[in-house]
Formats: C-alpha cells, sequence, structure tokens
C-alpha cells in the first residue's frame, strides 16, 4: 500500500494535481502498466540526458545557448519577456515573433517568498547592460504578481534607456462587452489606441 500511497502523494504535489486526479493517475499507470512505465520511464530518461536550460535566457532546449539564442534568422535586439517557458511555446507556436526570449521561472510574490533573487533576473539585467537589446517586450500574465513584475523590470529598462512595451491586454478576439468582467473592461479601456484608417 506504501508504494501506491507514496506515488499518488507525488503525483498530488506536481502542478495542477490534487490527490483525486492523483489516484487516477496511478491507477490508470497500474492498469496498463506493461504498456505505459517503459515507455514513461524511458521518456523521463531522455528528459534528463538530452535537455537542459539555456544559460542566456532560460528556455528549454538540447543545447546551451537554446536553438532560439543562436538562430540568425532572429532579431536578437528584441527580448520578450515571459513567466515560464510554456508562456514561451505558446508565443512560437502563434509565429507573431521574432525576436529572443527571457523565461523568468516565475514572478514575483510577495505572499510566496518569491523575491527578485528567486527569479531568472540578473541575467536579463545583465543582459540588457551588455548586449544590443533596444526592446524589452514585457509578456507576463495580466495577473496582479505578473504586473507587479512588469513593472519590476519595465523600471530597469527606463535605467538602461530601452524601450519597454507590453502586450496589450483586453478584449479577446470574438469576446462581447457584456461577457467581460470588470477588470478585463477597464483593462481595455486605458490600452485603447488609436485605430488605424487604410486612407
Ligand atoms: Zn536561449
Amino acid at each position: 500500500m506504501s508504494v501506491l500511497g507514496d506515488l499518488i502523494d507525488f503525483f498530488s504535489k506536481l502542478p495542477n494535481l490534487g490527490p483525486r486526479s492523483a489516484r487516477r493517475i496511478v491507477l490508470h499507470l497500474l492498469k496498463n502498466k506493461e504498456k505505459l512505465i517503459p515507455y514513461i520511464t524511458s521518456s523521463l530518461d531522455n528528459l534528463k540526458s538530452s535537455l537542459t536550460f539555456c544559460q542566456k535566457c532560460g528556455n528549454v532546449d538540447t543545447s546551451s545557448p537554446c536553438g532560439i539564442c543562436t538562430s540568425e534568422k532572429r532579431k536578437a535586439e528584441k527580448v520578450c519577456v515571459v513567466e515560464d517557458v510554456g508562456d514561451l511555446w505558446a508565443i512560437e507556436k502563434s509565429k507573431a515573433y521574432n525576436g529572443h526570449y527571457h523565461v523568468l521561472g516565475g514572478v514575483l510574490s510577495a505572499i510566496d517568498g518569491i523575491g527578485p533573487d528567486e527569479l531568472n533576473l540578473s541575467s536579463l539585467f545583465k543582459r540588457m547592460k551588455n548586449n544590443d537589446i533596444k526592446e524589452v517586450i514585457l509578456a507576463t500574465n495580466a495577473t496582479v504578481e505578473g504586473q507587479i513584475t512588469a513593472q519590476f523590470i519595465a523600471d530597469s529598462c527606463e535605467k538602461n534607456n530601452i524601450l519597454v512595451t507590453r502586450l496589450a491586454q483586453g478584449i479577446p478576439i470574438g469576446g462581447e462587452l457584456d461577457n467581460l468582467d470588470y477588470n478585463t473592461l477597464s483593462t481595455a479601456f486605458s490600452s485603447r489606441s488609436e485605430m488605424k484608417t487604410n486612407l
């Protein structure tokens, strides 16, 4: 029983999982153990042996510096700051951006005891000082912690005379006004921009 209990306990501590989902996962693995366990074991081995964090930007790749940092096709003077690698993947999937990144590994949070030293910030400030960064694009989440973190970085950009921009926030494509919450609507108002015409 302790084998099962320990494993359920382990899974229940993973992000976004609780004891209920953890129990389901462990039972599913047990029912399909011949097929799933060898696959998971070798995948985890590969994860450990072949992937690393890029020392420059914090991305995950098979090499450091990563493929994005070393690509000659990308614009090194633009750096998009994201909270986690998952956010980088989402932006890459959109194909909307062709610059470099910096992955913070979280956000500033007084409640959780996460200060600037706990995030991948010192290497960002070093890049600002050493590199030819012309624009820092802040793409942290629109949460209180995300906004505070963005403001903290923006202050540092100003000191280094670097243009700082923030992703537009507000009404989603296909969104209807009467379905939006107050915060989304007020952010949309405060970040409104001039409408361009083709004339
Ligand atoms: Zn990199």
